[in-house]
């Protein structure tokens, strides 16, 4: 399938996991393939963001768990007081990189993909440069190219960050020390998660939103429930509203409050560390995208739905954007998902993507998951298409699994169509909510309805029940025969 006259038949720019999946799947199809990476092989993802996050949250929701006294009481255990080694828990997520890391470059290896190690750009169409740590520069063609170059931490304007007093994802992932009161910039995943760790192992946090309310980015009855366990039963002092408009490092560090609307003074404190998680910003600064007069959305390459890189909205021929640096539902598995389509397509098998089925989930404890239209969203939807939207919840306190875990803080919120069943989204805070969304979301992606959802059996007990119920409940609204 190679072509004699191109170096490769793809270059992809970027290992992280849009970029992995890409090389590996194209590799695996007989193309001749090189990945260039700038930085450790794995990206955002593997190096600084879900793996080493998520062995945090493991470590640090043990402690937590262990140390609920009156929780563990319930169920006639007396606990000890809980210690626990910081340095032990970031060897833990560093391990955790380093294995992850390893596998993904021995499976690039294995499949073939040739590594380049340098910072890639575009040459012209079909020509790559790497300029190599060495300085060293070479250029190769390829007949496709895709970019994968995914994101960096956003600091908004205003906070100065040294990497150790205030810092972002990057440095809180390597867990270097536990600040007695650390303010987090920021309530979004990210925000939360860090939250989740801090207070687990002892820290005091201040949470700081520039938006009306804490967590906006997530439904707002899940927000109502969620907040209640994530953020007000917890040692942490959660404030909306306001912005953090000048950041000092330092010992202790400063932070300036403004008040958003007006701008004016509201307060300063002085805390021991700021984490900044105001959101990332694609990186594409490098790409020199002008060499084929490609504009960026505020650095966010434009994309259709084939992972085409689009000049005045029509394909450039045989280049291809996926991950975060196309700012479409900034998530590891998007970034895979976009990287295996962008490649069916190179190998002329024509492929769309799907964002409505991929799943979204924030790993506190509980965890809070999504999937599909929020309710707003889907409003819309049904007044442009002229349907009744139907919304059903189901708790986590009628469940059996729930409640032996003692976990009965939870609510499934299912959004349908009332007309044909179709189940719109979902949305879901409560134990395990990160694996139940995936039912959910396989139901979108086939477009399946309530209807032939409800007669499906869910075994019992388990939380998935929660997701039977709801299903169960949204029937009773349809007026529909399966068949139709
Ligand atoms: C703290 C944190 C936790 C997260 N948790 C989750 C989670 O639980 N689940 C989830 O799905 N997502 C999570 N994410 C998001 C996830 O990490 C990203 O969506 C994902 O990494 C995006 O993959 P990507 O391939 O687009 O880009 P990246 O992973 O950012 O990889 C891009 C790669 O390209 C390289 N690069 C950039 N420019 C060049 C260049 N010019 N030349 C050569 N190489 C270049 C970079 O060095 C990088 O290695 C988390 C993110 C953070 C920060």
């Amino acid at each position: 399938m190679s072509l004699a006259n191109f170096d490769f038949d793809l270059i992809v720019i970027g290992a992280g996991y849009g970029g992995f999946d890409a090389a590996k799947h194209a590799a695996e199809n007989g193309l001749k393939v090189a990945i260039v990476e700038s930085r450790e092989m794995g990206g955002t993802c593997v190096n600084r963001g879900c793996v080493p996050s998520k062995a945090l949250l493991a470590a640090s929701g043990k402690v937590r768990e262990l140390a609920d006294a009156k929780h563990l009481l319930q169920f006639g255990i007396h606990s000890a007081p809980v210690r626990f080694e910081r340095q032990k828990i970031a060897d833990h997520a560093n391990n955790l990189v380093a294995t992850v890391r390893e596998n993904l470059t021995r499976t690039l290896k294995r499949a073939g993909v040739e590594i380049l190690h340098g910072v890639g750009r575009l040459e012209g169409p079909q020509k790559v440069g790497i300029r190599e740590k060495s300085g060293v520069d070479k250029i190769f063609s390829s007949k496709d190219i895709i970019i994968a170059t995914g994101s960096d931490p956003f600091v908004p304007p205003g906070i100065t960050t040294d990497g150790r007093t205030v810092f972002t994802s990057d440095e809180a992932i390597s867990l270097e020390w536990l600040p007695r009161w650390i303010a987090i910039i920021g309530s979004g995943y990210i925000g939360l998660e860090f939250a989740d760790v801090y207070t687990a192992l002892g820290c005091e946090v201040t949470m700081i939103e520039a938006l009306d309310t804490v967590m906006p980015t997530f439904d707002p009855d899940i927000t109502k429930i969620a907040r209640r366990k994530l953020i007000d039963s917890r040692d942490i002092d959660a404030r909306a509203g306001v912005l953090a408009s000048k950041i000092l490092p330092g010992c202790p560090v400063k932070i300036e409050l403004s008040d958003v609307k007006t701008r004016d003074f509201v307060e300063e404190l002085e805390v021991d560390a700021v984490l900044v998680a105001t959101g990332r910003v694609p990186m594409s600064n490098d790409l020199n995208l002008t060499s084929i007069g490609i504009e960026t959305n505020r650095g966010y390459l434009p994309i259709d739905d084939q992972m085409r890189v689009l000049l005045n909205s029509k394909p450039f021929p045989n280049l291809w954007a996926v991950g975060d640096v196309t700012g479409k539902l900034m998530l590891a598995h998007t970034a895979a998902a976009q990287g295996t389509i962008a490649v069916d397509n190179i190998l002329g098998k024509s492929r769309k993507i799907d964002y409505r089925s991929i799943p979204a989930a924030t790993f506190t404890h509980p965890e809070i998951s999504s999937v599909g239209l929020s309710e707003v969203a889907a409003k819309e939807l049904a007044s442009q298409q002229g349907f009744d939207l139907g919304v059903v919840r189901s708790y986590f306190k009628a469940n059996s699994k729930a409640l032996s875990e003692l976990e009965g803080d939870g609510l499934m919120k299912l959004l349908f169509r009332k007309d044909n069943g179709e189940v719109l989204g979902a949305h879901i805070f409560g134990l395990h909510a990160a694996d139940l969304i995936q039912e959910v979301a396989n139901a979108v992606s086939r477009r399946q309805n309530v209807i032939e959802l409800a007669a499906e059996v869910h075994t019992h007990p388990t939380l998935s029940e929660v997701i039977e119920v709801a299903y169960k409940q949204a029937m009773q609204q349809i007026n529909v025969s399966p068949s139709s």
